[in-house]
């Protein structure tokens, strides 16, 4: 059910800390870590402690969690100094999302080209 703890997820073991992470930032609704494989020096990804499949579930039920996510998003940024950054979600796997907990990913810390690949 969306916002419940789910056993098969990556992102959840994350949070509940079975899985170890790079943190960066923790509050009382979002983790935000280093990416496995970064993409650019501040490869960052930001995630509600509860589990919403994508972006979108995340916005339809709980937009005040969305916005919590956003926040922390800047925040990384003004953290690792970043003048300019991005942040992405990838929604459904034909726009490249493999792990079904939303997420923001923060990049920056190089020049980014658009649009996107
Ligand atoms: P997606 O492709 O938008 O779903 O992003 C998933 C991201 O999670 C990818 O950039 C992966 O490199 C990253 N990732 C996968 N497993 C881990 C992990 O255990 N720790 C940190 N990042 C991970």
């Amino acid at each position: 059910m969306a916002g419940e703890p789910q056993d098969d997820c990556l992102f959840c073991k994350i949070v509940a800390g079975t899985i170890p992470a790079t943190i960066v930032r923790e509050t009382e609704t979002t983790v935000a870590f280093r990416d496995i494989n970064p993409q650019a020096p501040t490869h960052v990804l930001v995630i509600p402690k509860a589990h919403y499949r994508d972006a979108a579930e995340l916005a339809a039920h709980a937009p005040e969690l969305a916005a919590d996510v956003l926040r922390e998003s800047a925040a990384v940024a003004d953290e690792d100094k970043l003048d300019s950054y991005r942040t992405v979600f990838n929604t459904g796997s034909g726009a490249g999302q493999t792990v079904w907990h939303a997420h923001a990913h923060v990049l920056g810390g190089r020049g980014l080209n658009w649009p996107p690949g």
